[in-house]
């Protein structure tokens, strides 16, 4: 893919584990690899198609030198985050080096090297207590302030007959996409917090809830540990999330049954 490279930017700050570190300023040299698709940019010679490096230099110099933190890895992936969410660029990785580092012993730099994405993952939502669409509501808006997620769309609301014989009340069912630069795990993480947020209590499987929230896709990742399974398990088996997911994703291709959603 296209990229906007950075190379050697230089901001003086004070980062690092040593107390004399967070007051004594020294050398931080960044490289960044910008992935866009340019070919626009590259016809229309329209600074407006495509990102500005140095808004891109202004945004990472000041980030680093108005904040103080232990590590590189924290600098590098806050620069990355802050990239990714202040101009439109797909995907990026960032090295920070620190050639001042005390380290004693000669030596060239050192530095760590990070990557961080939006990816598109789609979300299923269901109520089955309470004000149903409330919690809906209420689950959406706090996706919408997550830092690190965004959402894009969302389906129909649609009233369903509860499933796997435990529930005993209607779900109110939706989908959502987003776009999410979290990895899977700790996107999992904030969904559980949102579920814990409206009042989920955890007791039987397929029990009545105040807000059920699964990953159904996390981009094309096949996906199978002890907390996680992506694609989920048996989703296109569900009209509950089949229905609302047809109606944002029709031409999305599964990555496990290898065929658009509006073929299941
Ligand atoms: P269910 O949604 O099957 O009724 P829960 O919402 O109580 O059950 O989820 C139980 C566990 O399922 C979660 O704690 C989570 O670790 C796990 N899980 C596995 N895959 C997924 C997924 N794709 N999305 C959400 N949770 C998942
Ligand atoms: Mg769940």
């Amino acid at each position: 893919m296209d990229k906007i490279i950075i190379r050697g930017l230089t901001v003086t700050a004070c980062h690092g584990v040593h107390g004399y570190e967070k007051i004594t300023p020294q050398k931080f040299v960044f490289d960044c690899d910008l992935y866009k698709d340019l070919s626009v940019a590259g016809q229309t010679d329209d600074l407006n198609d495509t990102v500005n490096y140095s808004a891109v230099c202004n945004a990472i110099a000041g980030l680093t030198a108005n904040n103080t933190f232990n590590l590189i890895e924290k600098l590098a992936y806050e620069s990355a985050y802050k990239i990714l969410e202040s101009f439109p660029v797909l995907k990026v990785g960032v090295t920070v080096c620190k050639p001042e580092a005390p380290v004693m012993h000669s030596f060239g730099t050192v530095g760590v090297t990070v990557e961080a994405e939006w990816t598109t993952c789609f979300l299923s939502l269901g109520s089955s207590v309470g004000d149903k669409k409330s919690y809906l509501d209420r689950a959406i808006e706090k996706l919408e302030k997550t830092r690190g997620i965004r959402v894009e769309k969302v389906s129909s609301h649609i009233e369903t007959e509860p499933y796997g014989g435990v529930a005993k009340n209607r779900f109110l069912n939706c989908a959502v996409k987003i776009k999410t630069y979290l990895t899977p795990r700790k996107l999992l993480a904030e969904i559980n917090r949102i579920e814990a947020e409206c009042e989920r209590v955890r007791q039987k499987r397929w029990d009545d809830r105040t807000l059920d929230i699964d990953i159904i896709f996390y981009g094309n990742e096949i996906i199978n540990d002890d907390n996680l399974t992506v694609p989920h398990r048996e989703y296109q088996m569900r009209d509950f999330v089949l229905i609302p997911l047809k109606e944002i994703a029709p031409d999305f291709v599964c990555p496990l049954k290898k065929c658009r959603i509006s073929e299941l």
